[in-house]
């Protein structure tokens, strides 16, 4: 999902929203053009008369404005526990696919705040105000709910890469902007690891000509190396990247869980071979990605297991190379996106670890700095950015907890230092008569108790 988060805090609640329902709306906007983008730079802007909601939705993407845990202005107080996700009925939209595109935005937060049918309102279940309007006056909220059940409807799901698991999609601890899961294969190092088909589907795409640390997007936008996108027949989609596909593979193939796509390699921007695996609540829209735990979690798979195949498996015509070059392996890194290391070193030098100027690489100065941060948390010292060392942002997370008792009560305590907590910084700075930089240097962290 695209992330616009509205910087200010003027129109919501104080306090934490304990996401105890989800309320579905309708912008009731017809003008064409009034789509989701529209209703985010509205609440960016500040444009929004005495209103706020997490998501807007329309025929093309959903886009949030508000992290989960904000209190929303969308029903009344009673509803500030709830999260709002309004659906655009622009004229110049397509209305039935907003609606599609709205249900699995709602399937995805029950999943990840575990509400059932139940919990899901209108926003005339709150105040009696005919909201969503369209979806009622044609009998669709039965309709809707029904497309809300169940994350992932498939029956068969296979562990598509053995290894472990590196880095988590941006929703559930990975960085912003995260858009699937690493899993890096048994060995540092490992390239020709075979990668299955988690899910059944048809091949949508496939690319082979990527290379090595080339920065080329290839099946979806910014995503870059070989590899392949897969539909499944319930309208999702699985993308495999930094993968060989297997020279039979070709665009318009079935596949069952658990055939052989390929073999990892070294094809895009990565530091180190692993595999990076998208699942989308729609495959033709790359905005659509969703936590890849969710389905892990339903089907009870751990991510890095070894996976249980069909013996479906299409025939090799190049024969993969099972033995990885011996020479130095590289070690993971656990993460692969260039926006990762630009917001690890964005963070780590906001404690004053000198990790340089954030370029998006995982160069020297980035890893030392990254060895000091798991000095003082007694973690390894390998430099590497694996999910023991993300569970441990908690000096980012100590800032923003000695923020809100400063008063600064309106932002998650997610471990993130983003555009929020830097204002908060900022605003705390001016407060104390220090440098208003933002950065919560020694001087600063001082000051606020840390
Ligand atoms: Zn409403
Ligand atoms: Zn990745």
């Amino acid at each position: 999902m695209k992330e616009q988060l509205v910087k200010s805090t003027d129109m919501i609640y104080d306090g934490i929203n304990k996401c105890t329902s989800i309320t579905v709306h309708e912008t009731a906007n017809e003008k064409i053009r009034a789509n989701a983008q529209a209703h985010a730079n509205l609440q960016s802007s500040g444009g929004a008369r005495q209103a706020s909601w997490h998501i807007q939705v329309d025929d093309v993407q959903a886009i949030r404005s508000y992290p989960d845990t904000a209190k929303c202005w969308h029903a009344g107080p009673a509803a500030a526990d709830s999260i709002a996700v309004e659906i655009c009925v622009n004229a110049d939209g397509d209305y039935d696919t907003a609606f599609k595109r709205a249900a699995q935005v709602v399937r995805d937060l029950r999943e990840k705040h575990n509400l059932n049918r139940s919990a899901i309102k209108q926003h005339a279940d709150w105040s009696g105000k005919d909201c969503p309007a369209k979806m009622r006056l044609a009998g669709r909220w039965q309709e809707f709910l029904s497309l809300t059940d169940g994350a992932v409807n498939m029956s068969t799901m296979v562990s598509p890469f053995d290894g472990r698991l590196t880095q988590n999609h941006g929703d559930s601890g990975g960085y912003r902007g995260h858009k699937g899961m690493d899993i890096a294969p048994p060995k540092p190092g490992q390239t020709g690891m075979p990668v299955y088909a988690a899910f059944a589907g048809t091949v949508r795409k496939i690319h082979r000509t990527a290379k090595n640390g080339g920065k080329t997007s290839t099946w979806a936008p910014g995503r870059t190396g070989n590899g392949g996108l897969i539909s499944n027949p319930d309208g999702e989609g699985n993308g495999y990247n930094h993968m060989k596909p297997l020279a039979s593979l070709k665009v318009g193939d079935k596949v069952e869980a658990g055939d052989l796509l390929g073999y990892n390699d070294k094809s895009g921007n990565q530091t180190a071979p692993h595999l990076h695996l998208e699942f989308w609540a729609d495959w033709r829209n790359p905005n659509s990605d969703y936590d890849p735990q969710l389905a892990f979690k339903k089907f009870g798979i751990k991510p890095g297991s070894a996976p249980a195949k069909t013996g479906n498996v299409t025939p090799v015509q190049s024969k993969p190379k099972p033995k990885p070059k011996p020479s130095a392996p590289k070690p993971s890194t656990g993460g692969n996106d260039k926006g990762d290391y630009i917001a690890i070193a964005k963070a780590l030098n906001a404690m004053g670890l000198k990790a340089g100027y954030p370029d998006g690489v995982n160069g020297p100065m980035l890893k030392s700095a990254t060895k000091a941060f798991q000095k003082q948390h007694g973690l390894v010292q390998d430099g590497n950015w694996g999910a023991v060392t993300q569970t441990k942002f908690e000096e980012v997370k100590a800032i923003q907890r000695a923020l809100q008792k400063q008063g600064y009560t309106k932002q998650g305590v997610d471990g993130y230092y983003g555009a929020q907590t830097t204002e908060n910084v900022k605003d705390f700075q001016r407060r104390t008569g220090l440098v208003q930089d933002g950065k919560a240097g020694s001087i600063t962290q001082k000051k606020l108790g840390l």
